[in-house]
């Protein structure tokens, strides 16, 4: 048992540590300028990355300018993380609810 409080502890811990957050993607997309002799006219189309959104099952993008770009992936990388660790202490709460059910006499009671 209480080696399963230590893990809690230490993932709480970990999760703590884990910071900013965004639940998204990092997508790239082309997409074609206003310029009449672009190469993008021709189907070479200009490739940008964009952070993709899904909020109660509607999804936006917002374009993401160069120097916000690794900072949007590591914000969508954490936020992966944190979901792992998430999944994990919920695991280590089960296993910590069905050992304080058998130390209880009363949850014998049938
Ligand atoms: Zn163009």
């Amino acid at each position: 048992m209480s080696n399963l409080y230590a893990r809690r502890a230490n993932l709480r811990k970990k999760l703590g540590e884990i910071s900013p957050i965004v639940r998204g993607s990092v997508v790239e997309l082309g997409r074609v300028c206003g310029r009449p002799n672009c190469h993008c006219k021709k189907g070479e189309k200009h490739m940008s990355r964009y952070l993709s959104i899904s909020i109660h099952g509607k999804t936006s993008i917002f374009y993401l300018p160069k120097h916000v770009e690794q900072k949007a992936k590591k914000y969508v990388n954490n936020y992966k993380k944190a979901s792992l660790i998430m999944e994990e202490l919920s695991q280590t709460n089960i296993q910590i609810l069905k050992g304080n059910i058998k130390d209880n006499p009363r949850g014998k009671r049938k």
